[in-house]
């Protein structure tokens, strides 16, 4: 079955929902259909959104993330472009 490929779900909180719920997640892999209601997920293992890495989930960050992540990747949040520029500003200000 394609839907076992993975071994972790790598949760995306469901946008648009027609009765506005905010508290469904939804499996970002194409090949998957699962689907799953906020209160099964605290507790569980899951798949960071951004490195890959096997994290637990908690409440918390069923509350505040859109994209499921790890602490490693509490920065996520910016756009990665932003990040690349900082680093840029920093490289220069070592040069100059
Ligand atoms: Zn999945
Ligand atoms: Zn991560």
């Amino acid at each position: 079955m394609k839907d076992n490929l993975h071994k972790l779900h790598k949760y995306q909180r469901v946008r648009n929902h027609p009765k506005g719920r905010r508290d469904l997640f939804m499996c970002m892999d194409p090949h998957c259909k699962h689907r799953i209601n906020a209160i099964w997920l605290d507790g569980r293992a899951a798949e960071c959104y951004y490195c890959g890495e096997e994290f637990i989930i908690t409440k918390k960050k069923l509350q505040k993330q859109g994209y499921l992540h790890c602490d490693n990747c509490r920065r996520g949040g910016k756009p990665p472009s932003l990040l690349n520029l900082e680093d840029l500003t920093n490289r220069l200000g070592e040069i100059l």
